[in-house]
């Protein structure tokens, strides 16, 4: 196998794997803190990079049925959420394409601000 590529989408305030500290997201993409997951709260992101995908499952919801796949991380294997890919709710169609983290499965840290250092 070759070696993984991986993104970084930059920012401020970044979500990490718990698992290998790979960064996954930051601030900028949350849309909701308010979800619930298998581990308990839960983030909703519009974009997070550096994921595997499982095969896609129908799953029913406190907010009706979804299409999701579970997602990991791309470089350790660790689960850490889901991504919709479809739901039957009308109300519910503005996750479709988001991803879910748990909150106990990533790390969240300040970026680093490079600034020219001079002795
Ligand atoms: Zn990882």
């Amino acid at each position: 196998m070759g070696r993984i590529f991986l993104e970084h989408l930059g920012g401020q305030r970044l979500f990490s794997c718990i698992g290998c500290d790979t960064v996954l997201t930051n601030r900028s993409e949350l849309v909701s803190t308010r979800f619930t997951g298998a581990t308990g709260r839960a983030f909703l992101f519009n974009k997070v990079v550096n994921l595997t995908y499982s095969e896609v499952q129908d799953r029913v919801m406190l907010t009706g049925r979804h299409m999701v796949r579970d997602v990991s991380c791309k470089k350790c294997d660790t689960k850490l959420g889901w991504v919709y890919e479809f739901a039957t709710e009308e109300t519910q169609r503005y996750k479709e394409g988001r991803v879910i983290l748990e909150r106990a499965l990533v790390t969240e840290t300040d970026g680093i601000v490079e600034h020219a250092v001079k002795d």
